[in-house]
């Protein structure tokens, strides 16, 4: 009995282990390895916890509008450890979306984080699509105090698709979530990626791909 207790004991221990044993998650595009640098974090350093203040954990001024006098009519307000230090570590964002009519977020996606959206004000069509091979698209339009979930990873868009402005509020699972807009990754890249390449890859005439990329490589969209 006593063998076999010590033996579920052993096994449960090495179990646990196995489950502490992976890499965490990063929380930045890369980190490249540099034998001279002391720096050895996955975010930001840590400031000496018997200097922190209510204000390092603190934000104001996010019931105020963001400018969408832009091409895409819609503004965003980002809440990260950028804006507030004492999320360092702690695996969240949060963002203010402000749209004027038929503002559009274009179709982008979070490379680490899921995004939780609220709608504050007004009517927004919303989607994603999945990854490969099926590629489903899956849309609907929210109306005020609706929440919504975009998968980690996933192509998404927001539209205001009401009378008046829209507003939403999303959080997301990282202090860090990355942004990767997809006209302008593909279109807009510094250099540009060879409009051969593209041609073949949207199976399109080389001229519009000159002409997206002539687009977006100036106007960088949000
Ligand atoms: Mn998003």
């Amino acid at each position: 009995m006593v063998n076999h207790i010590i033996f579920v004991l052993s096994l449960l221990a090495f179990t646990c282990a196995l489950a502490f044993a992976s890499d965490p998650s990063p929380v930045q595009d890369f980190c490249i390895a540099d034998p001279a640098s002391s720096g050895r974090v996955n975010g930001f350093a840590c400031l000496d916890p018997k200097l922190a203040q209510a204000d390092h954990f603190f934000l104001s001024g996010l019931d105020k509008a963001g400018n969408t006098s832009n091409p895409l009519s819609s503004s965003v307000t980002p809440v990260t450890v950028a804006q507030i230090p004492g999320l360092n570590i702690l695996g969240i964002t949060l963002a203010r979306l402000d749209y004027a009519p038929w503002g559009l977020i274009p179709l982008h996606f979070h490379p680490r984080a899921t995004e939780v959206l609220t709608v504050l004000e007004g009517s927004l069509y919303v989607g994603f699509v999945t990854s490969n091979p099926n590629n489903q698209f899956i849309s609907k339009v929210l109306q005020k105090g609706d929440v919504f979930v975009f998968p980690v990873g996933l192509i998404h868009f927001q539209q205001n698709v009401g009378q008046g402005k829209a507003i939403s509020i999303s959080a997301l699972s990282s202090q860090n979530p990355g942004i990767i807009t997809v006209a302008n990754a593909v279109f807009g890249s510094k250099p540009s990626i060879a409009d051969d390449i593209l041609s073949k890859a949207f199976q399109v005439d080389k001229s519009l791909i000159d002409y997206l990329q002539a687009k977006f490589y100036l106007i960088r969209i949000q």
